[in-house]
C-alpha cells in the first residue's frame, strides 16, 4: 500500500496546517523509508508470492513493521518533526507515522510481529486483505478520494479569502494532490 497512505497524509493536512504536507507525505511512509536500507542489506526480505506485484508478498519486516519496532521509528519521527514545528506536531506527526502501521495490519498477510526479533513461532498479525486484490484496490481508492478532496476543499476554503491568483493555485495543488494519487495507485495494482 502507497497510495492510502499518502491519501492519509493529505486528509490531515487538511486540518493541520501548521504541517507542511511534505513532512506528513514522508510520515506515512516513514517505516517503508527504513526499511529500503534493511532490504537492501537483506535484513528484511520479501517471499514473492503468486506472481508478486500487488500485494503479492510476504514481507519480513521484524525491525520497520513490528508493532514495537513501529512505534519506536513512529515517535522517533515525532520528536524529530517536534523540534521543527514544535509540541503538537510531535504528537501529529507521530500519529501519522503510525498509521502506516495500522494501515499495513489491513492488507499484511500475517506476517506483522509483534516485537522485533520475535521467535519464528510468536504470533504475526496482518488481516491479509492483499488475498484479495481487487477489494484492497478498492480500499485504497476510497482512501485517495476521500483524502484527495478533503485536501482540495480544505486548500480552496484557505486561499478563497486571498484573491483570484491564490484561489487558482490552491486548485491546482489540489487536483495535484487527487491525480497523483489515482496515478499512484493505478501503477502499484499495475505492476500486478
Ligand atoms: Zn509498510
Amino acid at each position: 500500500m502507497i497510495a492510502g497512505h499518502f491519501a492519509l497524509a493529505a486528509g490531515v493536512k487538511a486540518r493541520e496546517r501548521a504541517v507542511p504536507l511534505w513532512a506528513l507525505m514522508l510520515a506515512t511512509q516513514w517505516l517503508d523509508v527504513v526499511f529500503v536500507p534493511l532490504f537492501i542489506a537483506k535484513i528484511e526480505t520479501i517471499d514473492v508470492i503468486g506472481g508478486g506485484g500487488y500485494g503479492g508478498g510476504i514481507i519480513h519486516a521484524d525491525y520497520t513493521h513490528s508493532l514495537v519496532g513501529a512505534m519506536v521509528l513512529s515517535a522517533l519521527f515525532g520528536l524529530c518533526g517536534g523540534l521543527r514545528w514544535g509540541r503538537r506536531a510531535a504528537g501529529i506527526l507521530g500519529g501519522v507515522a503510525f498509521s502506516h502501521w495500522i494501515l499495513d495490519l489491513l492488507v499484511h498477510r500475517h506476517d506483522m510481529p509483534i516485537w522485533p526479533g520475535a521467535p519464528a513461532g510468536a504470533l504475526r498479525v496482518g488481516l491479509g486483505l492483499w488475498r484479495w486484490p481487487l477489494v484492497t484496490a478498492a480500499v485504497e481508492l476510497a482512501l485517495v478520494l476521500w483524502g484527495g478532496f478533503t485536501y482540495f476543499r480544505a486548500a480552496v476554503g484557505v486561499a478563497r479569502a486571498h484573491g483570484p491568483s491564490k484561489l487558482r493555485r490552491a486548485r491546482i495543488a489540489g487536483a495535484t494532490v487527487i491525480v497523483a494519487g489515482l496515478l499512484t495507485l493505478g501503477l502499484s495494482v499495475a505492476g500486478q
